[in-house]
């Protein structure tokens, strides 16, 4: 696997590849892989001849210093498994090869981008809708692969793609989760053993939320999420908030027919964990 660091030597890669008939697909990541990003490479591998990974945490979306002063970091770790995962080339920069001393652009995104998590981490979808399309120029990607497990900013990345029609197939892969069913994420590795225990209340409350609805699609929605939220309160987590909300929009459902999703959000041992579920 090569690693390369410079944005204009990964773009030389890419268009060599793409020149010799290779279909690129990318996985951009903030790196401390787990099972969910490997799923992502795999299911990359199914759609294209070259794997590119990225690994960038990237300070332009974290709204919160300490929180990106404490996000771990093993890249050597990392490029050894994405090595044995068969990806062909990890890009890899630095703060400053991304974003040098005239760097001035940014990619601000509205409806989607504004509730939830948009709401709670002002500045966080800017960061992330700039970095993914510095990235896709870089990695010229035919296609890229993003987590269901950060839904809403797998839609604000659809929402990008379709606005600024960026020629590039966007994929969903599907939650992985631990054993008790907590979504796998960097953060987990912040948590003790009792802590992990204790967030799984996050996933075993959104399936009381799905058996719920699917018994009787009725349900009021307000009253739903807020017994949602009492139950991950009462495990004694932090609820920031439980919101159900149309999948498209992400805005209270308007139609009858709207394909509804639980999104939830809720701290604990001062990690800030987020998790989400269709329901029905
Ligand atoms: P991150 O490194 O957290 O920025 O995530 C990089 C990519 O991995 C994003 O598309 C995430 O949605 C995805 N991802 C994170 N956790 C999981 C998970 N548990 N299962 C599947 N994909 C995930």
């Amino acid at each position: 696997m090569e690693i390369i660091s410079c944005p204009k030597a990964m773009q030389r890669f890419a268009l060599e590849s793409k020149r010799q008939g290779n279909k690129i697909g990318f996985v951009p990541t903030m790196g401390a892989l787990h099972e969910g990003h490997l799923s992502l490479v795999k299911l990359a591998s199914t759609h294209s001849e070259c794997v590119a990974a990225s690994i960038f945490v990237n300070p332009k979306q974290f709204n919160d210093p300490k929180d990106l002063e404490k996000y771990p970091r093993c890249l050597e770790a990392d490029a050894e498994m994405l090595g044995e995962c068969g990806v062909q080339v990890l890009f890899a920069p630095e703060p400053k090869d991304m974003y040098g001393a005239s760097f001035q652009t940014t990619v601000n995104i509205s409806r989607i981008a504004a509730p939830l998590e948009g709401a709670h981490r002002p500045g966080h979808f800017e960061g992330v809708a700039t970095v993914v399309s510095l990235l896709f120029n870089i990695v010229q990607p035919d296609c890229a692969v993003f987590g269901e497990k950060d839904f809403q900013q797998l839609r604000v990345i659809e929402t990008l793609v379709d606005d600024l029609k960026f020629p590039i197939q966007i994929i969903r892969g599907p939650t992985c989760r631990e054993a008790n069913g907590l979504a796998m994420s960097s953060r987990n590795a912040r948590l003790s053993p009792e802590g992990r225990e204790a967030a799984k209340v996050l996933n075993d409350s959104m399936l009381m939320a799905a058996r719920d609805m699917g018994a009787n699609r009725n349900l009021n929605l307000a009253d739903l999420s807020r017994r949602v939220a009492q139950l991950i309160s009462r495990a004694g987590l932090e609820v920031e908030y439980t919101e159900i909300v149309d999948e498209e929009t992400l805005l209270p459902p308007a139609i009858d027919d709207a394909r509804l999703r639980l999104l939830v959000a809720a701290r604990i041992e001062g990690v800030r964990l987020i998790d989400n579920m269709r329901l029905g």
